[in-house]
């Protein structure tokens, strides 16, 4: 199943020195969790695209990244919903029942989460339809963003399709279950 929503994530302000495993876990979440694509600004970091894309080459489905200059312009001509996550932002309840019922009434509305890095400015705040905090302490862009996502997305959709995968978990209470795509697994091993 896929998510009922449909989910892109913007990274704001990206830094290769800095932030290399934060954004590449911004983009993990995002696809773990019901997204689509990630966009990113800052800097252009092929490292992190590859990072991403060898996820994708080992557990599937067919995630984006994709490098943003003008991420405001992105954010200005969104033609759905777009919820920027700071901790001055609203209360979490109210927004994510605010945004939930948007998109029970059209469930095509697209959904842009904007994650911020350093120094966020104030356009930022000023054209997203709303600012959200997840709670109004300094933490992490990466439990908002989870936290935020678990809430837009009902616990029972939370099986998502990964198609052609080269390894896919069978859920074990035990330990590791994994199962290998040979086909996938031998063409891969041919690119090499
Ligand atoms: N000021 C830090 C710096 O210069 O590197 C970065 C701030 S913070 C770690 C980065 C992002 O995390 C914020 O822009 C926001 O998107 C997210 N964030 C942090 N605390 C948050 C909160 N309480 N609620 C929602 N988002 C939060």
């Amino acid at each position: 199943m896929k998510s009922q929503f449909d989910i892109t994530v913007l990274r704001l302000n990206h830094r290769p020195s800095r932030d290399k495993r934060v954004s590449t876990h911004i983009a993990l979440t995002t696809r773990a969790i019901g997204g689509k694509k990630v966009y990113y600004s800052g800097h252009y970091d092929t490292s992190l695209e590859q990072s991403v894309e060898r996820v994708k080459g080992t557990w599937g489905g067919s995630f984006e990244i994709e490098f943003l200059e003008k991420p405001l312009k992105l954010i200005k001509n969104w033609k759905g919903v777009s919820i920027h996550l700071t901790m001055y932002g609203s209360k979490l309840s109210e927004g994510v029942q605010e945004t939930k019922q948007r998109l029970l009434d059209d469930p095509t509305l697209p959904v842009l989460i904007i994650v911020g890095g350093a120094k966020v400015p104030p356009e930022i705040f000023e054209y997203s339809t709303i600012n959200l905090s997840v709670g109004n302490q300094p933490h992490s862009e990466i439990a908002a963003l989870a936290v935020v996502l678990d809430r837009l997305i009902d616990s029972e959709n939370w099986e998502f399709d990964f198609p052609e995968p080269r390894l896919t978990i069978i859920p074990d209470s035990r330990g590791k279950n994994v199962l290998e795509n040979t086909e996938k697994s031998e063409k891969s091993k041919e690119s090499e």
